[in-house]
């Protein structure tokens, strides 16, 4: 596997560009972080779910594209609830997770016709975690010869337009 992947270096250009801006901030459920994307957008209304990039919503879930993502298609699995920790999860949670995670990873590979994928949790900042507070598993979809989707796209200001065209494409699955 390419590790330029992993870790990305050419995102942070993207970071500090002109990223989009997280829509209004609406109130979180208890135990939530009104600053974290996550609980946003699991309280936030259905109406909402194009700005935020919400695709899918289970009972403890919720499905959300990566605003800064590693290839097209990146997509962000969480449990509703707002925790960091593996042995917090309830047994559904975590039975929904694998669900999901399998549901997605199909979907993508039909959507975007995907030839691969990295999917996985990182734990912890040490680990690279943007939001540690929330955790949440990557599905990042690979094809042969993607090294690098965002000098393949050109430039970052690209990136939105192929955020909406990514979630009108797995909306629809
Ligand atoms: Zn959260």
């Amino acid at each position: 596997m390419n590790n330029d992947v992993l870790w990305a270096p050419w995102r942070m250009a993207y970071i500090k560009s002109d990223a989009k801006e997280e829509p209004r901030k609406v109130e979180v459920a208890q135990g939530g972080d009104p600053n974290c994307f996550i609980c946003q957008a699991v309280a936030d209304s259905t109406e909402y779910d194009r700005e935020r990039l919400v695709v899918g919503r289970t009972e403890s879930t919720v499905a959300i594209l990566n605003r800064f993502p590693y290839n097209n298609g990146h997509l962000l699995i969480a449990p509703k609830r707002h925790i960091a920790r593996m042995e917090l999860l309830t047994p559904e949670e975590s039975r929904d997770i694998m669900a999901e995670l399998s549901y997605w990873v199909g979907a993508i590979e039909k959507a975007m016709n995907a030839e691969g994928f990295n999917v996985g949790l990182n734990l912890g900042r040490v680990a690279g975690a943007g939001l540690p507070g929330h955790m949440h598993w990557h599905i990042v979809p690979r094809w042969n010869g993607d090294a690098s989707f965002i000098t393949t796209i050109g430039s970052a200001k690209a990136i939105p337009q192929a955020l909406e065209a990514a979630w009108e494409l797995l909306r629809r699955e």
